[in-house]
């Protein structure tokens, strides 16, 4: 029996028994990529239904701080955006895809100002931008007023039911068709599956991801024959509060707090993208963000955050330290969402679109979800009815378990700085996405953007491509245009 309820301002319903009754477009994830490719193709009449693993706040979209890029202010462009992007992405961004995301980008920035979301009167400076061009609500809220209005949209929306608690285990695909997905409840099928699932980089031990974020989408996505391209690209965020996963958002850095070790000595250019500066202060070893001189009332929720944790901003520098927090790597797609098996689309962070690179620009996250989420449900709206018989339902596989120890050699072996010999060992983890990461990782011989080899420390023309897995095959270097 249905009971609704009410999480976060997100609908929520719990049954016991899951209808097969199939639906047009099928999201799995409540992040800011499901929420808007749920909305977007809700709104055109289509029967949609949102599958959720945890609830509402499980989701990195809600935890997202800093902001969202987009080239709104008056001395900006979206060719100056494309250009901060590229240099980000160290010769490996996707052209055609950062087209995509800085020339549509304004407009979805500017539909969220129209639904209501209270941004900041001034756009904020990040590292590696140059202009001011990010959006955020209080300084550093905006993931949480973005999920919440596009959550409490989803909970209001005709066509569209929200069900959270409920983990997909894997795809039902039948002559190389995506049918819909197996939840332990049983099966659900769709004309049209998205995944938006997220990343992997809460099996690294020091993360800024809620816990579910383990990379499901990427194991399951493999395991049904999709492609798979970029997993060594794991991009560390440089101030993570020491011991905990409150990240410090690069915003502070932009207004002005400094970077110094034990003997109060400035050690890099705090704005030099994350790779930069996470080496930097790896190598410093322990590290402190100092943010005395601020204007610490333009972060308010941050600030009791850090105090809740014992510190005082105003009198100490804070202790940070680099933790793993988005995952440029995912399921191959186009520019549309989809990917090599039909009727299965990926956006957001689980997606590989090319668009980062090497290394992700600050902020460029949530503006792939807004942009990437709503191209997908665009193009599943176009795939045509299901076949008339949907064939046996498959066997639900178990659930896969991610442990502390595993957690713990992740973030050894494939950390901020890598050896191979390291990576060795980690590529025959019986975890799928810790293999599979050691494996990417150990394919690119070089030093690129968040990947950083000992044996191997600058970049090499030779690897200038994307690594893609394919089914039945080793890892192929590919060109993206
Ligand atoms: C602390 C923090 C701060 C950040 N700050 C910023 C920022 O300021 N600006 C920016 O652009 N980006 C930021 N990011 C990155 C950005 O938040 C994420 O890249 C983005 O929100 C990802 O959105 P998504 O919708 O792709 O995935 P998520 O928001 O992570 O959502 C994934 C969804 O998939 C569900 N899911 C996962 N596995 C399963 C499964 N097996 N079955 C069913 N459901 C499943 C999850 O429960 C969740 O609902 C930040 C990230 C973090 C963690």
């Amino acid at each position: 029996m249905d009971s609704p309820n009410s999480v976060g301002g997100c609908q929520r319903i719990v049954t016991t028994q899951m209808s097969t009754e199939p639906c047009h477009v099928l999201v799995v994830g409540s992040g800011a990529a499901g929420l808007t490719a749920a909305l977007e193709a809700a709104e055109t009449g289509a029967s949609v239904t949102m599958l959720t693993k945890g609830h509402a706040p499980d989701s990195s979209s809600w935890h997202a701080q800093g902001g969202i890029a987009g080239a709104i202010g008056d001395d900006d462009t979206a060719e100056l955006h494309a250009i901060d992007t590229e240099r980000a992405g160290r010769e490996l961004c996707r052209q055609s895809a950062v087209r995509v995301l800085v020339e549509e980008g304004p407009d979805r920035v500017r539909e969220l100002i129209t639904l209501g979301v209270p941004f900041d009167p001034e756009l904020n400076l990040e590292g590696g931008h140059s202009r001011r061009r990010v959006s955020s609500v209080d300084g550093a809220a905006t993931g949480w007023a973005v999920s919440s209005l596009l959550s409490r949209r989803a909970a209001k929306a005709d066509h569209l039911t929200v069900r959270e608690a409920t983990a997909v285990r894997s795809l039902v695909i039948a002559d190389g068709r995506c049918l819909g997905v197996m939840t332990p409840d049983g099966p659900l099928y769709a004309r049209a599956t998205i995944l938006a699932m997220g990343g992997a980089a809460a099996l690294w031990a020091r993360s800024t991801n809620p816990p579910g974020q383990i990379g499901d989408a990427v194991a399951i996505g493999a395991a049904a024959g999709a492609a798979i391209a970029d997993m060594e690209f794991m991009q560390f965020h440089p101030t993570v509060l020491e011991g905990s996963r409150l990240l410090l958002t690069e915003a502070l850095r932009g207004d002005g707090a400094i970077l110094i070790d034990e003997k109060g000595e400035r050690f890099v250019d705090e704005l030099a993208p994350r790779d930069e500066v996470s080496r930097a202060i790896v190598r410093r070893g322990r590290v402190f963000l100092d943010l005395r001189a601020i204007d610490r009332d333009r972060f308010p929720g941050l600030m009791a955050e850090i105090e809740k944790s014992g510190f005082d901003p105003a009198v100490v520098p804070i202790p940070v330290s680099p933790a793993a927090h988005y995952t440029i790597g995912g399921i191959v797609t186009d520019l549309h969402g989809r990917t090599d098996i039909g009727a299965l689309y990926a956006a957001g962070e689980c997606a590989a679109t090319g668009v980062h690179g090497a290394n992700r620009l600050a902020s460029n996250s949530l503006l792939e979800c807004l942009v990437f989420g709503r191209r997908a449900a665009l193009a599943a709206l176009d795939e045509p009815p299901l076949p008339a018989r949907l064939g046996e339902v498959p066997p639900v596989p178990p659930e896969r378990v991610t442990t502390e120890q595993l957690r713990e050699q992740v973030w050894l072996q494939a950390g901020v700085i890598r050896d191979p010999a390291d990576l060795a060992v980690l590529a025959r983890s019986p975890d799928p996405v810790a293999a599979m990461v050691a494996r990417f990782a150990i394919a690119r011989a070089e030093s690129r953007g968040v990947h950083y080899r000992t044996d191997a420390p600058v970049a090499n023309p030779l690897f200038e491509g994307h690594f893609v897995m394919r089914p039945g095959q080793g890892l192929i270097l590919e060109q993206w245009t």
